[in-house]
């Protein structure tokens, strides 16, 4: 009945509380979004703490709705994720990225790595590693310049089948990369078997990095098991100069977050990227 249209939310409305109903509205418009171009990317680039370079980009989408203006990911991700649309969603998502950042390295213009977020859904479908090498081959985007994000939680939810696939990715020449790290319950065991290059640590321990001394051994924690495990240490969601200099004194690797640049279109990256660096 979902699929007859639009004259049924009416009766829709009649059993269901609000929510549901604007659940279904959006789920018929989402599904219109995919098919006709309202997705858009934006882009946030990721420095080198040490020497402020610009080392990546994190692919991010957003939904220009017609009424409804800049839709967030927040919103209709995990309504994508429940009607099984962030399949095609993510589809779209990873060839976009890939023929921007072709385009890029093209014109000499960023020569890092996209990443792009994985949904739990998309990483189980055993033809995952075919559809991912599809996209690289169709847009010519060599696979060194692309990261994968997988979040903690799903990476966990169904480890062995993870470590499998991340394997495939891995020797694809794929960079892989665990999302929101510390949200989820990881298991040491299985974390040193996944072939994984990075660790982001999740924002919500970033916050009062430099005020909060439990946020503080959270996030030392986490840099020096990435490092005891030779892998890189990101932080996301870095908003303030006091929290930079904290994980610059602790050693982390890179950052990515409101003060050193917010998501942005590709239009607006270009204009940063100057003198082969990012201005
Ligand atoms: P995430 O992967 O953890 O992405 C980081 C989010 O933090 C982004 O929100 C970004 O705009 C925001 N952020 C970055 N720096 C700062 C900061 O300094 N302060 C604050 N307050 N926020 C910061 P966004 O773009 O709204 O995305 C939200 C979530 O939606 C993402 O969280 C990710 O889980 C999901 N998402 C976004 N794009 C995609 C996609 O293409 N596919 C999938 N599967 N999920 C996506
Ligand atoms: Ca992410
Ligand atoms: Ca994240
Ligand atoms: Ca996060």
């Amino acid at each position: 009945a979902k699929e007859s249209g639009k004259n049924n939310y009416q009766f829709y409305a009649e059993g269901m509380n609000a929510s549901a109903v604007n659940f279904l509205l959006l789920e018929n418009d989402l599904r219109r979004a995919i098919e006709q171009d309202q997705l858009t990317l934006f882009y946030q680039p990721q420095f080198d703490l040490q020497t402020d370079s610009l080392v990546g980009m994190e692919a991010l989408v957003r939904w220009q709705h017609p009424e409804r203006g800049l839709v967030s990911p927040a919103h209709f991700i995990p309504l994508a994720e429940e009607t099984g649309l962030i399949v095609q969603l993510s589809e779209w998502v990873l060839r976009r990225a890939c023929e921007q950042q072709k385009t890029w390295l093209k014109s000499g213009r960023y020569a890092g790595k996209v990443a792009v977020n994985l949904s739990p859904r998309q990483f189980r479908q055993a033809n995952f590693p075919e559809r991912v090498a599809e996209i690289l081959a169709d847009t010519g985007l060599p696979a060194t310049h692309l990261e994968l994000e997988i979040t903690e939680s799903s990476a966990m939810e169904h480890a062995s089948e993870t470590i499998n696939m991340m394997n495939v990715l891995n020797q694809m020449g794929i960079s892989l990369a665990i999302d929101d790290f510390g949200t989820g319950y990881s298991s040491l065991a299985y974390l040193k078997r996944f072939p994984i290059h990075k660790l982001k640590i999740d924002r919500s321990f970033i916050c009062d990095v430099a005020t909060n001394q439990n946020d503080a051994a959270i996030a030392k924690s986490i840099i020096n098991l990435a490092h005891n495990m030779s892998l890189n240490v990101v932080a996301e969601g870095v908003e303030y100069d006091n929290q930079a200099k904290w994980l610059r004194e602790r050693g982390c690797d890179q950052v990515q977050g409101f003060f050193y640049a917010k998501p942005m279109s590709a239009e607006q990256i270009e204009q940063h990227l100057v003198h082969g660096g990012f201005e």
